[in-house]
């Protein structure tokens, strides 16, 4: 490619240019974290954010403050992401850091105190125009003045230099523009059938886009073992891989990988040997699928004769067919975030009620827990922050701040056509209400009244409502709900104990950061002494208490869950098989004296060590 092309698009374009002569590409082996179990072989197809909607081009002179503002805002918070970037690298092998960290580097520098950026702010100052749009016509203005220098006397390697420029500079706008607008979500509406999906980082609103049935695999440079865009790849039963650091920029399109969920490894352009391997592992991945498949009409009874409730985590419609499949008896956890995710408004009364109506049908009369809205952390949802719902959070610590029910109270219209929704469609079959993110009783108490309230107000209005109003449960999963769980024990109806967000709030580690990953412990004593404390709390009080965060899935662990007293969990779909082999071959005294000896320890490594051997005498 030595002439002037338009440039590639969006589909085929990976975080490098692709301008570099064909050449013979060697094997590479990347490490990440193992997130969907499955392995997969395909082409690599890189997708980088499309480009923003700018939809205002135009201030008002007394703005111009404000809008410089948000330019360095945006400014800042790319610089943040880049050196995330830059830092990630450290794990690669030298000769990789020495091909992507100049990359970085450019970008990094022109965010300093570049020609970019005095042109931005002189256009913002002079002709009023928007940081975004400022930042798009004086990118393109810079790309084009570096593209004039192409006279045809250049060589080719001149050319691609200068083209490579003024990529850099548009792919470095982009980011800006993506920060200033806070752009909503991808399109990967180009996606070839069978590829694997390489993206610097992936939205949990990005993952409730893509279609399973034509995606291999996926893997991001970003991203940890439990964040929430981890658990939308399980729920869709998509091998990934995430916190693959490097890999965006060393991939290249018509590049193949081997990615391979179970153990976290990617492969560029695997060796023949490699390659043979992957096939055999694939094979044997899609056999082990099959076996548990047949234990799909068996109860989850222990040998003993102790029955256990097995059901599954729904985050987005599309999982249905999966749940009755896997045999799980009905939905543990229905995550309702899908329906606020990837729209500019707010779902109505009639819309939810339709949805969670459909919801309830498709599992036949078999129990569904629906949580209401859990908005915060990184479930970031454009339609609250374009219906002007959520004020003044963007910049403060989300995870610390106005998260789950504690918006909800605030603004409690949210809640009311929610639990209206739930209300009309809990006729449909049985229906459990659960609030997420509660650390006090007053929040019950509020909640109740408001439960109460929409109940009289829908029967005022005529709506067929059950006489006896579903049971209202509560998510533990702050260590302050944990340790006061005997409190709210008299308050909620029932516990739903979320380890994933219990394990990052004890442990202080962002669930979903790779950097920290490996402190991200849901084993670790501290938090099985609260699921133990949670647990009994509710057991004291005859209350049901179910796991539905993703320890549930582990079927190492479900002994010892067993063996604390848990008799429900709830898991993504494609774990429940798995779990359910594992309660089939275990007896509840034997889980007892387990737990017993496991809660005696104080140390992550020797824990680890038992529930790996457990049943061989350990
Ligand atoms: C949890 O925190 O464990 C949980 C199940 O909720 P979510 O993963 O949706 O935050
Ligand atoms: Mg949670």
């Amino acid at each position: 490619m030595n002439r002037i092309d338009p440039p590639p698009p969006q589909h085929q374009r990976l975080a490098r240019s692709a301008l570099a002569a064909p050449e013979i590409r060697s094997e590479r082996m990347f490490h990440g974290i193992a997130v969907s179990a499955g392995v997969a072989i395909g082409p690599v197809f890189g997708t980088t954010e499309p480009e923003a909607v700018i939809t205002r081009q135009k201030i008002h002179a007394s703005d111009t403050g404000a809008e410089s503002a948000r330019l360095d805002a945006a400014i800042a918070q790319s610089q943040k992401q880049l050196a995330k970037l830059r830092a990630r690298l450290a794990v690669l092998p030298e000769e990789s850091q020495a091909e992507i960290a100049p990359l970085i580097d450019a970008y990094i520098r022109m965010l300093g105190p570049s020609r970019l950026v005095r042109g931005v702010r002189q256009r913002i100052q002079e002709t009023l125009l928007s940081a975004e749009s400022a930042v798009m016509k004086e990118a393109a203005a810079i790309g084009d003045a570096i593209m004039a220098q192409a006279e045809p006397s250049l060589s080719a390697e001149d050319l691609a230099g200068l083209r490579r420029r003024s990529d850099e500079i548009r792919e470095i706008a982009r980011r800006l523009v993506r920060n200033l607008t806070r752009s909503p979500f991808r399109s990967f509406a180009g996606l070839p059938e069978g590829s694997i999906l390489v993206a610097e980082a992936l939205r949990p609103a990005d993952a409730a886009l893509l279609d399973p049935s034509r995606l291999a695999a996926v893997v991001t440079e970003e991203g940890g073992a439990d964040g929430h865009t981890a658990v939308m790849l399980r729920a869709l039963g998509v091998p990934a891989v995430l916190g693959v650091a490097g890999l965006a920029h060393a991939a290249e399109p018509g590049d193949i990988a081997v990615v391979d969920g179970i153990v976290g490894t990617v492969v560029l352009n695997p060796a023949p040997l490699t390659l043979t391997a992957a096939r055999k592992a694939v094979t044997a991945f899609a056999r082990e699928r099959q076996r548990y498949s047949r234990l799909r009409r068996l109860p989850a009874v222990t040998l003993d004769g102790t029955a256990i409730e097995l059901q599954a985590n729904l985050e987005l419609p599309v999982e249905l067919p999966l749940i009755v499949q896997a045999g799980a008896v009905g939905i543990g956890l229905l995550r309702t975030e899908f329906l606020f995710m990837n729209r500019e408004t707010i779902p109505d009364e009639a819309t939810q009620t339709e949805s969670y109506r459909t919801i309830v049908e498709a599992m036949h009369g078999d129990p569904v827990t629906i949580r209401v809205l859990d908005w915060g952390g990184e479930k970031e949802i454009e339609a609250l922050n374009m219906a002007g719902v959520v004020p003044e959070i963007a910049d403060t610590n989300p995870a610390l701040g106005l998260r789950g029910i504690r918006l909800l109270l605030r603004q409690p219209q949210l809640l009311e056509t929610q639990f209206a929704a739930i209300l009309r469609a809990s006729m449909a079959g049985p229906v459990r209400v659960l609030l997420p993110m509660v650390t006090t009783v007053g929040e019950v108490r509020a909640t109740r009244e408001i439960y109460e309230r929409v109940a009289r107000r829908l029967r005022r209005r005529g709506e067929r409502i059950p006489e006896k109003l579903p049971p209202l449960g509560i998510m533990i999963e702050t260590p302050g709900a944990a340790l006061s769980a005997d409190a709210l024990a008299l308050e909620a109806d029932f516990f739903s104990i979320g380890t994933n967000d219990l394990t990052a709030y004890t442990l202080a580690v962002d669930r979903a950061e790779s950097v920290v990953a490996m402190l991200y412990d849901p084993t670790h004593p501290a938090v099985l002494r609260l699921v133990q404390f949670a647990t009994e709390a509710a057991l004291r009080m005859r209350m049901p208490v179910a796991i539905c965060g993703e320890l549930a899935a582990s079927p190492k662990l479900t002994p010892l869950l067993l063996g604390l007293g848990v008799r429900s969990l709830s898991m993504n779909a494609s774990a429940v098989p798995k779990v359910k082999q594992m309660i089939r071959s275990v007896q509840i005294d034997a889980c007892v004296r387990f737990a017993r000896r496991v809660m005696e320890q104080g140390d992550t490594e020797r824990i680890r060590a038992m529930v790996d051997g457990f049943g061989r005498g350990d």
